[in-house]
């Protein structure tokens, strides 16, 4: 079985809307059941060789950084082996990992890499490829989190639908190469270093709408900075699990994969996945006090009600009291100490109506909002002590919510900003 895996670029509002998604595990339908993919313990160290033209293009560190970016998390059993630099290695089933150049494979398709995984009935991975498009290399794109992404797919990682992390489908120059804690806690998940139904706290509950159990809604559990933490999909019957999630105080809220991730970003069984249009909703019972080695259960979120219109899809930013947005589907970076204009956009934003806030209490709105077609703006203070990392963005417009899931990063004073890539 030979299931792809699409690195795509950042889709700007002037570009047909695109869709938007967790990190979860890829996971296909065999014999009928939903089977995880994962790499056997026997596999590790994972030998991985490297083509002459990946490291011309990119250097030998740039690839290698973005393996150890994945070694490195704590609480994960991940460890590679450098198998050398091959000249002319080429994608496909030989036993080999590889990395190397797609040659333009992907010529305007919008894609910049691609990973390609083959495992047997089990689920158990034998051998994984990442194919690099040149046009990584033009300068729109943080290369090594691009190959993080596809290493972290070379894993057997699928997305997330948080716009901060790693493994959210889309990617712009202003990337992160820092793991988000949900890129951290599916990869350690994944390939446990300890038992994490002991080194964290587990959630389970269920997301139901209308007419029962919600499939492929996406779970969120935020933190009291606002930071997503951790994130799951529900499955055929609404219910979703969450493991190794560190002791701290939790809200969960549900929402629809109705962009920018959509079950089309994703491998296997949440590909055909309907969305169901509902607002953004918090779990009954309001936040929870957590420890390590606790089950927190039966957590319901209820998204029954009229399908809702609301829905953030693009952010951006720019000197406070001007409107020079270039608004993306991909995280904006805030500086502690500074005030800037952030601007939302997405569907059914209605003049004089709609509002968000940034869920970070170091982040608040100095303006009022001001309005464009489809998209509302505000000044935003950032104390000079707002907690660091990402961030979720809740709009609101009459009574319907919505969440765009770290859709800010919140870095250290000494970092530099950089405008989000226009392209
Ligand atoms: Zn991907």
């Amino acid at each position: 079985m030979r299931p792809i895996h699409w690195l795509a670029v950042a889709a700007l509002v002037a570009a047909a809307a695109s869709p938007a998604a967790a990190a979860v595990r890829l996971t296909y339908a065999m014999d009928g059941a939903p089977t995880a993919v994962f790499w056997p313990p026997s596999a590790f160290p994972i030998a991985y060789a490297v083509d002459q033209r990946v490291i011309d293009k990119f250097g030998v560190s740039t690839v290698e950084r973005a393996f150890d970016a994945w070694t490195a998390v704590p609480g994960a059993n991940v460890s590679f082996k450098a198998a050398g630099v091959v000249s002319g290695s080429r994608a496909g089933k030989d036993g080999v990992n590889s990395v190397t150049l797609a040659d333009d494979l992907f010529k305007n398709q919008g894609f910049i890499a691609v990973t390609t995984n083959w495992y047997d009935g089990s689920g158990e991975i034998s051998e994984a490829d990442i194919q690099i498009d040149p046009s990584l290399g033009n300068g729109n794109y943080n290369v090594q989190e691009a190959i993080e992404h596809e290493v972290g797919h070379l894993l057997g990682l699928d997305h997330s639908g948080v716009l901060t992390s790693v493994m959210y489908p889309y990617i712009c120059k202003t990337a992160s190469t820092d793991l988000d804690p949900d890129d951290e806690i599916a990869i350690a998940n994944l390939y446990p270093k300890h038992d994490p139904t002991l080194s964290g706290a587990t959630f389970e509950g269920q997301v139901v709408g209308n007419s029962g159990g919600v499939f492929a809604a996406q779970v969120v559990a935020i933190d009291d900075d606002g930071q997503p933490v951790a994130t799951a999909l529900t499955d055929a019957g609404g219910d979703f699990t969450m493991q190794g999630v560190p002791a701290g105080k939790y809200r969960i809220y549900a929402e629809p994969l109705d962009g920018p991730v959509q079950p089309g970003n994703f491998a296997g069984v949440w590909r055909n996945a309907s969305v169901t249009s509902f607002p953004t909703q918090f779990a009954d019972g309001g936040a929870l006090q957590v420890d390590a080695g606790k089950v927190y259960g039966n957590l319901v979120v209820n998204t029954s009600g009229a399908p809702v219109t609301l829905n953030p899809k693009w952010i951006g930013t720019a000197p406070a009291s001007t409107a020079d947005f270039s608004l993306n589907s991909t995280a904006v970076t805030l500086v502690p100490g500074q005030t800037v204009a952030v601007a939302l956009g997405g569907d059914g934003f209605t003049g004089g109506m709609t509002t968000f806030e940034v869920l970070n209490p170091g982040v608040q709105r100095v303006s009022d909002f001001h309005y464009a077609s489809n998209f509302v703006y505000a000044n935003f203070r950032v104390a000079a002590n707002a907690p660091a990392g990402s961030a979720t963005v809740l709009a609101h417009s009459g009574n319907e919510s919505a969440t765009l899931t770290g859709a800010v990063r919140i870095v250290g004073s000494d970092v530099g900003r950089t405008r989000v890539a226009s392209r």
